[in-house]
């Protein structure tokens, strides 16, 4: 049989290459640091609770803006997030301001995705990918893998990640 590549696919090969190229040795994977090394002014600003950030481009500068008001965890998966829009969707980007609400990370990865829910599959793919990289996750996560009920487990993994729980359940009930 032979494998169909996701939507999702393109845009974790795209985190993983930017994880061996930094390159990052252990988590947590320095976001910020990786986002003004590829020349993307990051912006913090208060804005509604519902918006997670936005990414865009302006006179040639590309740039993120983040939430401050938000948990420090949930910014660094909005940063990661934008990051994918500037690698990925540049056109997009070039047209309009991407705005984003709070994310669908619950979003089907599949093929048939289109618009839209494509650009956000692929910026939530690549946003997990960069910040909880397969192989660091591999070599803390036993072969026989990972409870997903043990929140006291899954809660110290989170902190060494900084990622939301919430972020690195999803991530694990998707390890691929
Ligand atoms: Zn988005």
């Amino acid at each position: 049989m032979t494998a169909i590549a996701t939507v999702g696919d393109t845009a974790r090969a795209a985190a993983r290459k930017i994880i061996e190229e930094f390159p990052v040795k252990a988590a947590p994977v320095p976001v910020e640091r990786i986002v003004k090394a590829r020349g993307i002014v990051l912006q913090y600003a208060p804005l509604a609770d519902d918006l997670s950030g936005m990414a865009f481009i302006r006179d040639g500068v590309r740039i993120i803006g983040v939430n401050a008001l938000h948990h420090p965890n949930r910014q660094r998966f909005t940063i990661a997030h934008e990051l994918c829009h500037h690698e990925l969707h540049p056109d997009h980007l070039r047209d309009e301001v991407h705005v984003d609400k709070a994310f669908r990370v619950l979003l089907r990865d599949g093929v048939a995705a289109q618009g839209t829910d494509r650009l956000e599959i692929q910026a939530n793919a690549f946003a997990a990918e960069l910040l909880m990289p397969r192989v660091f996750l591999n070599e803390l996560v036993d072969a026989a893998g990972l409870d997903l009920d043990d929140d006291a487990r899954l809660e110290a993994l989170a902190r060494k990640f900084r990622v939301s729980t919430s972020a690195l359940r999803f991530r694990l009930g998707a390890r691929e």
